[in-house]
């Protein structure tokens, strides 16, 4: 069964913030925002949806459940007569630790809203403090006990190199959002967008950028803790509408069409590494790889990287890579022969 998403963007509405990094209306690309509208995009999207596929409505781009409480129960209320119909499965919506309380929970139970992704962008309250979140570590553990404690399931939305993070950081917000009972997670290496004061931070040397080589690392360690947890990453990396094909929008950092795709080459990387560090090989090795089919291209990297880097770090006659249906996500084979 297809998973569809059919987004409704809440641009801004909900959040007196201005967190650094953060503009919605240039992410999401929509400046205003008419509720009238959600009907015609739910419409129009369920139009290019099979009856098979596992639809939902979600409300993303702002803090949902911070904006007008008449606004947002609008809302709800137009999502909730599409699951009612049975034209929709569920509603999902996306906000921050702080705009989650006993009585927003209770609403969003009412209106069949299943999964709430919470904007868990650091555990580090320094971070949050430099990233002018406008709250605190305490804030995320509380809203996710409430949200998993009703039932709700919870997506982790994390971010990569924020101002003050560093690389164990990162590796402690995935640990608390694995243990917080999330089911998924999003991993966004941070982007510098133009209006933003993470802009201004970076022009002024406040903040340097990410590179993007920094930003595949990083986000790899935090993916594979992910994986081993049995977490779904549902993506790394902004999506490439989102404001990051212009210079009108885009300023600095790691901005790559397939960023997620380098993510897992360096995945593969390193798990190949790993398993070729346990064996003596020499100038007459072959190393032959098997991989799940789909995967042969993440393992082999970006222009065969992958290969050409481990032929040459560990002085190989040969690598072969080869692909086996048999093989379940995440497994590999490798094989390692001297030639006589
Ligand atoms: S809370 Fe969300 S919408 Fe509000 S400023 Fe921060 S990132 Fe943007």
């Amino acid at each position: 069964m297809r998973h569809v998403n059919i987004p409704v963007f809440i641009p801004h509405l909900g959040c007196p913030n201005q967190c650094v990094f953060c503009n919605q209306r240039t992410i999401s690309g929509v400046k205003s925002f008419d509720s009238l509208s959600v009907v015609k995009t739910i419409d129009d999207a369920l139009s290019t949806v099979d009856k098979e596929d596992f639809t939902e409505i979600a409300f993303f781009g702002g803090s949902f459940t911070g904006i007008d409480r008449a606004l947002m129960t609008e809302l709800l209320e137009i999502a909730y007569s599409y699951v009612k119909a049975g034209r929709v499965k569920s509603v999902r919506c996306s906000t921050r630790p702080d705009y989650i309380d006993e009585e927003i929970i209770s609403i969003l139970k009412k209106y069949s809203v299943n999964v709430v992704e919470l904007g868990l962008q650091s555990t580090s309250d320094k971070v949050l403090s430099l990233t002018k979140r406008n709250h605190t570590f305490d804030d995320e553990e509380r809203a996710c006990r409430l949200i998993t404690e009703a039932g709700i399931e919870l997506v982790g939305q994390m971010m990569i190199g924020l101002p003050g993070s560093t690389p164990l950081d990162e590796i402690k917000t995935a640990e608390f959002i694995i243990n917080s009972g999330a089911s998924g997670a999003r991993v966004y290496p941070t982007v510098v967008f133009r209006d933003t004061e993470l802009c201004s931070m970076a022009v002024s040397g406040d903040y340097i950028p990410l590179s993007l080589e920094d930003a595949v690392r990083r986000s790899a360690e935090v993916v594979k803790l992910f994986r081993l947890s049995g977490l779904r990453v549902i993506r790394i990396g902004l999506q490439a509408s989102e404001g990051l094909s212009s210079s009108d929008t885009y300023f600095a950092g790691p901005n790559h069409p397939s960023l997620g795709e380098l993510v897992e080459n360096k995945i593969y990387l390193d798990k190949i590494t790993a398993e070729l560090e346990k064996h003596t090989l020499s100038s007459d090795t072959k190393v032959y790889i098997t991989v799940p089919s789909g995967d042969l291209s993440k393992a082999l990297g970006q222009k065969k990287h992958n290969k050409n880097y481990l032929m040459e770090r560990f002085n190989l006659k040969d690598m072969l890579f080869s692909t086996d249906e048999s093989l379940g996500f995440g497994e590999m084979t490798v094989k390692v022969r001297k030639d006589i």
